[in-house]
């Protein structure tokens, strides 16, 4: 896929007040046609961000594995899908972390997330002490191995994120180089899951600490399809800023 996909991750930010931030990153998007760009707001937003867009995509940050029932405070595929959600970002190292969520669990949100009919954007990444031990890769790899869905249709459905932890947040990204190795690895393993053809239209984002400043060179290394953006794209100004970068 040749058009890069710029995607917000506005993680536990975003009142309504931020819906105008919203309308400036869609009216902008349509003059920005060479990028597909989306935002993933708080769940509570969902609904009202989909209502503004008239170009961007809308997606949530996490679902449950089920479709309905008696889970307090989850919210299902099948509702993200009904407030007007296309995708949903599933394997995020903040839940992975933070919410202790297993390659299992994170399958069985895959699988209901694709039966309600949203795309995927699958987060992998590393931790420091894996990066310093010559194991990211390996570490990478296998969490890709364990979730990306045998599907027919990946093409249209699936998105790779590759996110380092110690780069999300922190103001530090990962070098030219070290993207570079990673997503070349990571269009290997989408080569032989998928086959070349369909692996070829599966975009793999780049995410952690992209910022207008850094995204030209990102987003022009190899196998970079795009970038998954947190505290940059929290304000339309420097969203913007790696859109046209993207463009
Ligand atoms: P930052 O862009 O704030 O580093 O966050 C990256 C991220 O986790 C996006 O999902």
């Amino acid at each position: 896929a040749d058009r890069p996909y710029i995607v917000g991750n506005w993680k536990m930010n975003g009142t309504r007040a931020m819906l105008s931030e919203a309308r400036a990153i869609d009216r902008a998007a349509q003059r920005y046609m060479k990028a597909e760009v989306a935002v993933a707001p708080p769940y509570t937003l969902i609904h009202a961000v989909h209502r503004e867009a008239e170009q961007i995509g809308v997606g949530a940050q996490d679902c449950h594995p089920g479709a309905e029932g008696a889970h307090t405070g989850d919210i299902s595929a099948t509702m993200l899908a009904d407030a007007g959600a296309k995708f949903v970002i599933l394997g995020h190292s903040e839940r992975r972390g933070a919410h202790g969520e297993s390659n299992d669990l994170i399958n069985a949100k895959i699988e209901s997330a694709l039966d309600a009919g949203l795309r995927i954007i699958l987060c992998c990444g590393e931790s420091l002490e894996l990066r310093d031990s010559g194991k990211a890769e390996e570490f990478v790899l296998g969490q890709l191995r364990a979730s990306l869905p045998k599907i027919e249709d990946a093409a249209e459905r699936v998105t790779v994120a590759y996110e380092p932890i110690w780069a999300i947040g922190t103001g530090r990204t990962a070098t030219l180089e070290d993207i570079a190795s990673m997503h070349a690895a990571i269009r290997k393993l989408l080569d032989e899951t998928y086959g070349p053809e369909q692996s070829a239209e599966v975009r793999i984002l780049y995410g952690g600490s992209v910022n207008p400043d850094n995204a030209r060179d990102i987003l022009s290394t190899p196998e970079v399809g795009g970038a998954l953006v947190g505290g940059a794209s929290l304000s339309a100004e420097s969203f913007l800023g790696i859109v046209v970068a993207a463009s």
